[in-house]
């Protein structure tokens, strides 16, 4: 493994784990290796990551580490990697650090000199934007639009932007969030991500009116991903 000159041999090594989204069989082989070989796994779910270890036959200790111990946690968890222990941060599903605590940890674990190492998998905005037939050779990832403070600035702030955007929501604000978008951003082509590599897996490719349309008309469930075409120029 590479390490940098300031990062100390001595010390455990973070391991940013990728684990799937949904089907179960997108973890990595490296993945399940290297959940089995560390000393711990932080999980931001530890009953989720307990089923996910479970399937795949993995014995292994679990360390919760989520949004609400996060600052209790990551210095515990940082004098184990300081101790010499290595440790898997998981989250939820997907890329730990992708619009979740992760982040933190990671952050710490630098700033102690601690090496910090990707071991890849899915992501939930790679995943949507693979399959939206939007541009993709340049995009912005926009995470969480804001639920109330700041809200408006965001979508304000993309308006202009002319790379695909890739928005995250949840069931209950997809209406809302549609809704101000088009309000602000005019109508657009949209690639409204459901449920990717789960049972109910879906895709709807239209106009951000059309999806409205659509959504008004059933019980929203799951998880979603909007993946929007960026500024053009031209009336979509
Ligand atoms: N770290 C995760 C990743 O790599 O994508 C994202 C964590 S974030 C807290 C959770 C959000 O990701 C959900 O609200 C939804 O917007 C999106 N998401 C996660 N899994 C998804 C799936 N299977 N289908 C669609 N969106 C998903």
């Amino acid at each position: 493994m590479h390490r940098n000159a300031l990062q100390k041999v001595n010390y455990g090594v973070l391991y940013v784990v990728g684990t799937p989204i949904g089907n179960l069989e997108d973890i990595s082989f490296r993945a399940i290796r290297i959940l089995k070989d560390v000393d711990w796994i932080a999980a931001e779910d530890t009953r989720r990551t307990q089923q996910l270890l479970k399937h795949f036959g993995i014995q292994n200790r679990l360390e919760s580490y989520h949004d609400h111990n996060k600052e209790i946690k990551a210095p515990i968890l940082i004098r184990r990697l300081i101790s010499g222990q290595d440790i898997a941060v998981v989250s939820d599903a997907g890329t730990p650090g992708i619009s979740d605590p992760a982040y933190r940890l990671i952050r710490e674990a630098l700033s102690e000199n601690i090496s910090v190492v990707p071991v890849p998998g899915p992501t939930a905005a790679i995943a949507a934007v693979s399959v939206s037939g939007l541009p993709t050779d340049r995009f912005v990832f926009e995470g969480f639009i804001p639920v109330k403070k700041g809200r408006k600035s965001r979508i304000k702030s993309i308006k202009d932007e002319s790379r695909t955007l890739i928005v995250y929501e949840s069931p209950h604000r997809l209406l809302k969030t549609l809704r101000d978008l088009q309000s602000v951003l005019g109508d657009r082509p949209v690639a409204v991500c459901r449920e990717l590599t789960k049972k109910f897996e879906e895709v709807i490719h239209g106009t951000i009116s059309e999806s409205i349309e659509i959504f008004s008309n059933r019980k929203i469930r799951g998880e979603f991903v909007l993946v929007i075409h960026g500024k053009t120029g031209k009336k979509a």
